[in-house]
């Protein structure tokens, strides 16, 4: 029953040593107990799930991982949340994640990190480290994350687990607080690309509250069922440039050698911008970052410090409530968007960004798909790199591009490299999540 597969869960998660729940729901017995008495026939009923603590939940407390949201219990839900509910999954939490969505390795929350459950010294990923560790621990079946630079595919890579970030536009954005707008989706997380297609099935679609969404008939799971043979694979030569771990590289070589096993062909195909996407993406998503946190001020949500008038409460409010990582961002972001600076910093990363994705767009109309590493490395130690912010931004040198484009990619499991697991980048066209589901659904 749908009590006892929750229950299961939840006990689980009371004996967890990854710390990748920063909220339990206690109504997730109650309403697993009422779709066993009611019945329930959607295609999620009494499913559980995991939801990343950006993702607003009416009457379960959404923080963003940050100190500013402590006790902010949102009144509404997200769009997402809306589909799953009627779908009939019953969320049993919400997970960890860096502070705000910035950051790669699930270190900068307030909650503490989050630990892989491969090997509990090293980090899971970020920023959805919670939402792919609990998954590969076993804690829950399948999870939402959001992915603004590589977030969904970093963790399910350095998790072992699949992870989808989709087309910009796939997925409403409603309720999803935000970091950084113009990149960022709503992707899941599971053990399998099946059920990846499911939760797609479930979530996708348009919705009038977010006007970037877009609406198309199509059903995922349909569309994983067909073969590879006679697919053509672009393997861009810069995902595999300075700084990438042998074992990785020789590891997804073999994933393409196996995809040329079951009929697929591979060429090389060259992406020169590739090299300046990851300057492009720090100086946009800073920028619309330090716009869309203005909001958090201790007036409307969450933590408010003491003062004797609004700009003091305000200012004690932000100083007290953000984190490092949170405030270097703001400032970076003020900054680039600042009177003299705009068009040296933010509008030169525009262009760049459009030069970023016609080399996608060139690239994908000689091939279907594109392939390389999800991480340039296996997850580091935990602490290795948290002190060197740069070097924890170089990391996303192969997911951000990906955000820039708009263009959907999935990271799967293909194998390990220093005992640990390797993701396979799969990216491809503009709402085409149904070739690239296909084609991790064959590597499986
Ligand atoms: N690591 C990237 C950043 O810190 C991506 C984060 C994300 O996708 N939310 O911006």
């Amino acid at each position: 029953s749908a009590e006892e597969v929750t229950a299961s869960y939840l006990e689980k998660i009371d004996n967890s040593c990854v710390n990748g729940f920063v909220t339990t729901w206690d109504k997730a017995l109650e309403t697993a107990k009422s779709i066993d008495k009611e019945g329930q026939d959607g295609p999620l009923a009494g499913v559980p799930i995991a939801i990343k603590d950006n993702i607003s939940t009416n009457g379960l407390s959404t923080t963003c991982s940050s100190k500013i949201l402590q006790g902010y219990v949102p009144p509404y839900d997200a769009h997402v949340i809306e589909k799953l509910r009627a779908a009939g999954a019953v969320i049993l939490g919400k997970t960890n994640m860096d502070e705000f969505a910035m950051g790669t390795s699930t270190e900068s929350s307030y909650y503490g990190a989050t630990l892989n459950p491969w090997d509990t010294d090293r980090v899971p990923g970020g920023s959805s480290g919670g939402s792919a560790a609990v998954v590969a621990a076993g804690e829950v079946p399948v999870s939402l994350g959001s992915d603004t630079g590589g977030s969904v595919r970093c963790p399910a890579a350095f998790c072992g687990v699949v992870g989808l970030k989709p087309t910009y536009g796939c997925i409403s954005r409603f309720g999803l607080i935000s970091y950084a707008n113009s990149l960022e989706q709503i992707g899941p997380l599971a053990t399998s690309v099946a059920d990846i297609a499911t939760l797609m099935d479930v979530v996708a679609g348009y919705d009038a509250r977010d006007s970037t969404s877009i609406n198309r008939e199509n059903s995922y799971s349909d569309s994983i069922k067909d073969d590879v043979d006679g697919l053509k694979i672009g393997v861009p030569e810069e995902y595999f440039g300075e700084g990438i771990d042998e074992g990785v590289e020789k590891t997804v070589w073999d994933a393409i050698a196996k995809y040329e096993d079951m009929g697929a062909s591979w060429q090389k195909v060259s992406m020169p911008h590739t090299k300046y996407a990851l300057a492009a993406y720090y100086i946009i998503a800073m920028s619309e970052a330090s716009s869309n946190l203005a909001r958090f001020d201790g007036t409307r949500y969450g933590f408010r410090a003491d003062g004797d008038n609004w700009h003091v409460m305000a200012s004690k409010t932000r100083a007290e409530g953000f984190g490092d990582e949170v405030k270097r961002r703001i400032l970076l972001g003020t900054y680039a968007l600042s009177a003299g600076y705009h068009d040296k910093y933010y509008l030169k990363a525009l262009k760049v960004r459009t030069l970023v994705k016609q080399d996608f767009d060139k690239a994908l109309s000689e091939v279907d798909v594109l392939m390389g590493p999800t991480m340039p490395t296996p997850a580091f130690k935990i602490g290795e790199k948290i002190d060197d912010p740069l070097s924890l931004y170089l990391a996303d040198v192969n997911t951000v591009p990906i955000n820039l484009a708009g263009v959907p990619s999935i990271s799967v499991p293909c194998g390990f490299a220093d005992k640990m697991p390797v993701g396979l980048q799969i990216i491809g066209k503009h709402f085409d999540e149904n070739t690239i589901l296909r084609a991790a659904y064959s590597f499986e």
